[in-house]
């Protein structure tokens, strides 16, 4: 019996021979390679400056510090993304208030973003879920009415492009994460990109324990953290981005097979849908599955037995024990999100999955389905 995992990293000859040159140069962190792969990055994206950092985690607290988010602040933000977008808001003292997504894109909605807006309100931390942009327009739009800050959270969506434009160069800033089951991998690690020279030097500073690019060794100007990218993972980052373009070219491929597999039987599931306007770049690809009476939980364990990995994406972060306890949230107070939470499923994605994959995990999701509801209508 095949396995397929959810994820695995495209790694060539490449990053071996790239690891393998810094390896020998004996300059193993804060050398010429993490400036390398911030410059590359940031002229690939389009955005002016560039911070790579050990995380996409340590990107987003950055930014938040950078912004200038302090205890009594808060940020609006989704609650259908991977749980570092809202800690990150928590890490720098200020509140997390949600606003719920779009049911087509999951994309975090306008329109309920304006209705969060409060006097302490100072910025929207925007999550571009899964590979495909926010309705950025709008969200500007509200940003400027009100006087708040844009900070993309674009982890899942290096590449991606709304209106001709790239994710990465709408907010203050913006962090992408390079863990090995995100588009482009360093093994560990994230970037922050910017339009602002300030905020590049000082997410510098912050990763570097306070330092001043200029300052001593043992010298310190701020209260800073060691967050830095190490040579090793910025060589590995150079190389997959020379890939880019092709890596993300076969994603889409591969979203084109299963779309053409799945689309005939959406009387069981939905597929993802892209918005007209977007380039999608596929994180992860989700389906969710139509029928309310339908396990999700029973259908992953079924497809997992016939070595089908698949598994929910994501869970509402609302709803995680230390958010309800704190700010007391409950279940409905952000029905889309929780229904999305509740019926989804990612799938096998990943370079290398061929048609004939594509066509077989399809068939197992849609036999474990039939027969599911088959049983329940007995
Ligand atoms: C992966 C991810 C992160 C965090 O990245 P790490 O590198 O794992 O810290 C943050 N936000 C979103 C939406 C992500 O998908």
């Amino acid at each position: 019996m095949k396995n397929y995992p959810i994820a695995k990293p495209y790694i060539t000859k490449k990053e071996e021979k790239y690891v393998l040159n810094v390896l020998r140069s004996g300059i193993l962190s804060i050398g010429p390679k993490i400036e390398e792969f911030e410059k590359k990055f940031s002229d690939k994206i389009g955005a002016k400056y560039a911070c790579a950092v050990s995380s996409g985690t340590a990107g987003l607290h950055l930014a938040m510090i950078a912004a200038g988010i302090k205890k009594g602040d808060e940020v609006i933000t989704s609650p259908f993304s991977f749980i570092a977008s809202a800690n990150c808001i928590l890490y720098v003292g200020a509140k997390p208030v949600f606003a719920d997504i779009n049911p087509v894109t999951y994309n975090i909605d306008p329109v309920k973003i304006e209705k969060k807006i409060t006097p302490k309100t100072r910025a929207i931390l925007v999550t571009h879920i899964f590979g495909q942009a926010c309705d950025m327009e709008a969200i500007l739009k509200i940003a400027k009415k009100h006087k708040l800050k844009i900070i993309e959270d674009a982890c899942e969506s290096v590449n991606a492009e709304y209106k001709g434009k790239k994710v990465g160069t709408f907010g203050e800033s913006a962090v992408f994460a390079f863990y090995p089951n995100k588009q482009i991998t360093t093994g560990e690690g994230g970037i922050i990109t910017t339009r602002s020279k300030k905020t590049q030097e000082i997410c510098r500073s912050l990763r570097n324990q306070g330092r001043s690019e200029n300052m001593q060794w043992l010298d310190h100007k701020r209260l800073g953290y060691n967050y830095r990218m190490d040579e090793m993972s910025a060589a590995v980052g150079i190389a997959q981005l020379e890939k880019l373009d092709f890596m993300i070219t076969q994603r889409q491929k591969i979203a084109g097979w299963y779309n053409k597999y799945l689309l005939p039987h959406s009387n069981f599931i939905q597929i993802p849908l892209t918005a007209e306007h977007n380039i999608h770049t596929w994180f992860v690809y989700v389906i969710t599955i139509k029928n309310k009476r339908v396990s999700r939980n029973k259908i992953i364990a079924t497809l997992n037995k016939e070595g089908v990995s698949t598994k929910p994406y994501l869970p509402s972060i609302h709803l995680f024990d230390f958010y309800r306890k704190k700010y007391y949230y409950k279940k409905g107070d952000f029905p889309v999100s929780e229904r999305v939470s509740e019926s989804s499923l990612a799938l096998p994605f990943y370079i290398g999955i061929t048609e004939e994959d594509v066509k077989y995990i399809s068939k197992k999701i849609i036999n474990a389905l039939r027969n599911y509801e088959k049983r329940i209508q007995k």
